[in-house]
């Protein structure tokens, strides 16, 4: 899921004053915001309170089913579409693929409310961590299912590092280093003796803006 985290209230009021946004619309994300604890209903309730007592009139506001779906999203604007006209402003807590769904389903200047920061495990309710940086060019066959490209602070594909000490991380002190775990686990599985020196990644994989469409049968996707 995408991990986000709430952006600087003041930044927000800057955002609105520069347009000088008097009335608000929020809309919040029903899925990872929502499970991240920044962009559900109590989120956007605080958010409500917050604007209020800043000055600002709140028109209305929704959590969106998926607010990165473009076609839920403009059915969910359409259902306020009132609210929304009344407003000067929509402010999302959403991450940042959602602001711009909303941005591409209504008419009006559309906000950030949140900071998107990763892609990240749910490792148990409230707690999350960064795994994969979807590099479009995987190694977990060869590293026994952990992700050096992100795990280890420096990206590193071969290691450990110099700075390795008694198996701990020279950056992250508290954590084991990425390539002990993944020897352990090679060895652990018998797989050790078969794994080699990995050569270089090929970064061209990970073109920008991706995109897949299951529907184009002449295939065309990026990357
Ligand atoms: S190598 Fe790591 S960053 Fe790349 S796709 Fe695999 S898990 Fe994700
Ligand atoms: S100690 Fe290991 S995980 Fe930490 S930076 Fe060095 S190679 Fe990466």
């Amino acid at each position: 899921m995408i991990i986000t985290r709430p952006r600087d209230w003041e930044r927000i009021k800057q955002n609105l004053a520069s347009i000088g946004a008097k009335s608000v619309f929020i809309m919040g994300c029903g899925q990872c915001a929502t499970v991240a604890h920044t962009g559900g209903e109590k989120e956007v309730l605080q958010a409500k309170a917050a604007l209020e007592a800043d000055g600002h009139a709140v028109t209305g506001w929704a959590v969106g089913e998926v607010t990165c779906h473009l076609g839920g999203t403009k059915l969910e604007s359409r259902k306020h579409f009132g609210d929304i006209e009344d407003a000067d402003a929509v402010l999302v807590l959403a991450c940042g693929a959602g602001v711009q769904t909303v941005a591409d389903a209504v008419s009006k200047p559309v906000f950030p409310g949140l900071e998107s920061v990763f892609l990240g495990n749910v490792i148990r309710h409230g707690v999350f961590e960064e795994r994969c940086q979807m590099c479009g060019d995987c190694v977990l066959d060869l590293t026994a299912g952990i992700c050096p490209v992100t795990t280890c602070p420096k990206g590193l594909l071969n290691g450990p590092c110099g700075g390795m000490w008694d198996g701990m991380c020279e950056v992250l002190q508290d954590r084991e280093c990425t390539h002990v775990r993944i020897q352990r686990r090679l060895a652990d599985q018998g797989r050790a003796a078969t794994s080699g020196v990995l050569p270089p990644k090929d970064f061209s994989t990970k073109l920008k803006p991706g995109s897949v469409n299951l529907r184009n049968k002449k295939g065309g996707d990026r990357p």
